[in-house]
């Protein structure tokens, strides 16, 4: 007889994505005449395509593939020199930021990496996770084990809850308890809402002294605009000893369907043995690839190192100024509608309180009777979510254009 995996069964089955599709689509049969007209600003998914220079570097890319003198086979698993190089060059070094290009692993996705990660450390961590957040830091321990069952309210007993509420504005502060690993993501999925140098130097403070990890999701990296907010943890004095960063070329480069991103794993990064022997991180993490990754393919690394060049990095910033420019246009909308609207500023998302008496669900299905727009109801990103909507602008200026003005015609 052959046992499952019983985790698996803990974790509350993927609800968010396929009630918002359920509710549309039932929408649109009732509503066939209006169906045409709903507008998805509910997605987390870039919609503009990739930026020339990444086209150029993959054609060339291609072509070396194509003969025998250039064609490559199995690469590092952990990412081609060329591409760590420029990656700890221009993230970091040259910003100042300590970061060895060998401890930066090149990867398909932050969202396995997200994921991952949970292989090299054990099972006995205290978690802390925030609350509202992108699902897969609660689902991936939920997998590993290291939760009990949920509540009603979804909650699963062995983590540490972190509340993102209007009273922090979004941003979460280390709790009583001592905890030993630590999820931050900065500009935040779902609120929109960016640490500053101080929110982050306590979480720093925090870690350094309870000798905990901070597993540092920084995906939106690109979109933050005001000065003074870090683009990496690494920013932090201490924080090398500290975290582990992600990284990902989906929202920048447009990559959510190319698939490339990095993780940073210091050298000087510690955690304990259960004998209470400190030991690096670092060559675990490459065991880990090593073994269980067999690499990103050489196009796609020459199309990632593409964007480090002066044209690709102009070309990035045509493509963050394009979703900016959205999310000024809705947010613009949204307030002026009467409606209490955050983030949008240094990240795509915008995070909206919906009116007095809505819950996240009930603001939804009027926004989507009365405007046929879609959003992405907040409590499905934690329990500290209800009675919130995220609105994205990934979507063309067309659509914003059209949405916004439709947002300002909804009578609540
Ligand atoms: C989109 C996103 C990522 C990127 O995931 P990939 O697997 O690299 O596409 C990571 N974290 C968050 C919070 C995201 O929203």
């Amino acid at each position: 007889m052959a046992y499952l995996n019983e985790n698996y069964l803990k974790l509350k089955a993927g609800y968010l994505f396929p009630e918002v599709g359920r509710r549309v689509k039932s929408f649109c049969e009732k509503n066939p005449a209006v169906a045409n007209r709903v507008i998805k600003c509910g997605i987390g998914d870039v919609t503009e395509p990739l930026p020339p220079a990444v086209i150029n570097a993959m054609h060339q890319a291609v072509d070396e593939m194509g003969e025998r003198e250039t064609f490559r086979g199995y690469g590092p698993e952990q990412g081609y020199e060329f591409l760590r190089n420029a990656i700890a060059q221009n993230d970091y070094r040259s910003k100042r930021i300590d970061i060895a290009d060998d401890e930066i692993f090149v990867s398909d996705g932050s969202k396995c990496d997200c994921g991952n990660i949970l292989d090299i450390l054990g099972d006995k961590n205290k978690t802390a996770i925030p609350d509202p957040v992108y699902p897969v830091y609660v689902d991936t321990n939920v997998m590993a084990g290291h939760t009990g069952e949920a509540d009603e309210s979804g909650a699963y007993s062995c983590i540490v809850y972190l509340p993102c509420t209007v009273e922090n504005a979004f941003i979460p502060e280390p709790p009583d308890e001592k905890v030993d690993i630590i999820y931050l993501c900065s500009p935040n999925n779902p609120t929109g809402a960016a640490a500053n140098k101080t929110q982050l130097s306590v979480w720093v403070d925090y870690a350094l002294k309870n000798k905990s990890i901070i597993l540092y999701d920084a995906a939106y990296e690109a979109y933050i605009t005001k000065p003074g907010i870090p683009h990496s943890i690494f920013e932090i004095p201490g924080a090398t000893e500290c975290a582990i960063e992600f990284r990902s070329f989906s929202k920048n480069g447009g990559f959510t369907g190319v698939r490339c991103a990095f993780t940073v794993v210091p050298k000087k990064l510690l955690a304990s043995t259960t004998k209470g022997e400190f030991k690096q991180l670092h060559p675990l993490w490459f065991r880990r690839m090593t073994t269980k990754f067999n690499g990103v393919s050489y196009i796609t690394q020459r199309a990632a190192e593409s964007l480090y060049t002066e044209d690709g990095k102009k070309q990035v910033r045509c493509l963050i100024e394009h979703y900016l420019g959205n999310a000024r246009i809705l947010r613009e909308a949204i307030t002026n509608a009467g409606l209490k609207v955050y983030g949008g500023v240094n990240a795509p998302y915008l995070w909206v309180k919906a009116p007095e008496g809505y819950t996240s669900w009930q603001a939804f299905d009027k926004i989507l009777q009365e405007a046929n727009l879609v959003i992405t109801p907040g409590s499905g990103f934690g329990s500290k979510g209800e009675g919130f909507f995220r609105v994205s602008s990934y979507n063309s200026r067309e659509n914003a254009v059209e949405a916004a003005k439709r947002f300002k015609q909804i009578k609540w």
